[in-house]
């Protein structure tokens, strides 16, 4: 018996030494790693240990490692980062993106489309921020933050989004700044009419706060110039989101003249000056009829989003993947695919911390499959474009840990 109890511990002693020996928890083996920041694209092996990348190199030891991943054929990636999406949701009737039943909760939609980060565009306001901290932020495993919107109810819907007396840039940028691991920046929504105080609160919110905002440029008729909210509101780093939607009823302007087909010269000029054009894709917000002239002029988005809400997650949206594959269907490169879904949303977020593969960073990392077949892109309107390859999500790592894999390639699985 006493003999038997010795075997015992002996065994356990030689298999913790050999845990303790182990260099990484995650090896991920044989991938082609994109990674836009450190201009990789090529086969390289990465090694996790406690939450950050450890390693980045031709040929690591499988031996070193606790769980093997086999990526060959696949693509490995930073962790993508949707910088518009809508996830305070709750149970309040009539609060549409706020604490409403319009948003959606963010680890059902993130993981299992290699999202770690997502903002919130706007859900919260002054207001609300804190009940969208304690409720969604603590309680997701996704990395949530927030453009705060400049209405201190946030995007409740209908009057609330008009009310340009709750649109306080000092009450916003000191809940902004109090909070700035939370809150990367605020957003003017949803306003109706001829009138600047939105923008003009936001943008000096974002100055006194030191961060930039994002627009959804709402409606007016005849509409604001989209020139002067580019050459006169906005600052270099401000944000432009739905850039490629046309509107029904010419209540906004257009970055691609639908005449012509020609990228309009000022939003050249806009972009130059530093203005971010990012897709926020939404239900009713991208048109083909945009964003083709646009990449074929090589006009491409700075940053790719979703947009996501429980309008457009299952109409011609879908998921980050889905809107993705459409960019590289329309001639946009994987690496400035998966650039405009990782490292620029960081650095236009000011989280440099986040969005690429370099040793010490965060291990959130994403590993696709690019699926071959017959897919079907199409938009808001009905137009449908034919592809041959489309993202597919294998397997999202957040902070050094496995959240999700679609197929079982860790080795050994560890369902904890
Ligand atoms: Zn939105």
């Amino acid at each position: 018996m006493k003999y038997r109890f010795l075997i015992v511990f002996y065994l356990l002693c030689i298999q913790s030494a050999a845990t303790f020996a182990q260099t990484y928890s995650i090896l991920i083996k044989g991938g082609t790693v994109i990674d836009p920041k450190n201009n990789l694209n090529q086969i390289m092996d990465v090694g996790i240990y406690e939450g950050k990348i450890k390693k980045i190199a031709k040929d690591i030891n499988p031996s070193e490692a606790r769980q093997v991943v086999d990526a060959k054929g696949m693509y490995v990636t930073p962790g993508l980062i949707d910088i518009h999406g809508h996830v305070f949701f709750g149970t309040e009737p009539n609060h549409y993106l706020s604490n409403g039943l319009v948003a959606v909760p963010p680890d059902g939609f993130t993981f299992r489309v290699g999202v770690t980060t997502i903002v919130d565009a706007g859900g919260a306001g002054w207001e609300s921020f804190s009940e969208f901290k304690n409720n969604v932020i603590f309680n997701s495993k996704t990395r949530v933050l927030s453009f705060l919107n400049i209405v201190g109810e946030g995007m409740r819907g209908g009057n609330y989004e008009q009310d340009t007396s709750d649109m306080d840039p000092n009450l916003a940028a000191a809940v902004a700044i109090k909070n700035r691991n939370d809150i990367v920046g605020f957003k003017v929504a949803h306003f109706i009419g001829n009138d600047w105080k939105p923008v003009d609160n936001a943008v000096k919110a974002g100055t006194l706060a030191n961060m930039p905002v994002m627009i959804d440029f709402g409606g007016s008729t005849p509409p604001l110039p989209l020139e002067d909210l580019f050459m006169k509101h906005l600052r270099k780093g401000d944000i432009f989101t739905h850039a490629y939607t046309l509107l029904e009823g010419n209540v906004r302007e257009t970055i691609v003249d639908e005449a012509t087909q020609k990228v309009k010269p000022f939003v050249l000029e806009a972009r130059k000056k530093g203005i971010v054009f990012d897709v926020g894709y939404g239900g009713a917000s991208f048109n083909y009829s945009q964003a083709i002239p646009a990449v074929k002029a090589g006009f491409y988005p700075e940053t790719i989003s979703t947009d996501l809400h429980t309008g457009s997650m299952n109409g011609s949206m879908k998921d980050m993947l889905s809107i993705m594959s459409k960019f590289y269907a329309m001639g946009m490169d994987l690496p400035a695919v998966i650039k405009a879904s990782t490292w620029t949303p960081a650095k236009v977020i000011k989280r440099e911390n986040l969005g690429h593969i370099s040793e010490n960073a965060i291990a959130d990392v994403a590993v696709f499959s690019m699926r071959k077949g017959n897919f079907g892109f199409y938009d808001k309107t009905g137009y449908k474009m034919e592809g041959k390859e489309k993202l597919e999500c294998e397997m999202t790592i957040m902070g050094g840990k496995i959240v999700y894999d679609l197929n079982g390639i860790a080795k050994p699985i560890y369902l904890k």
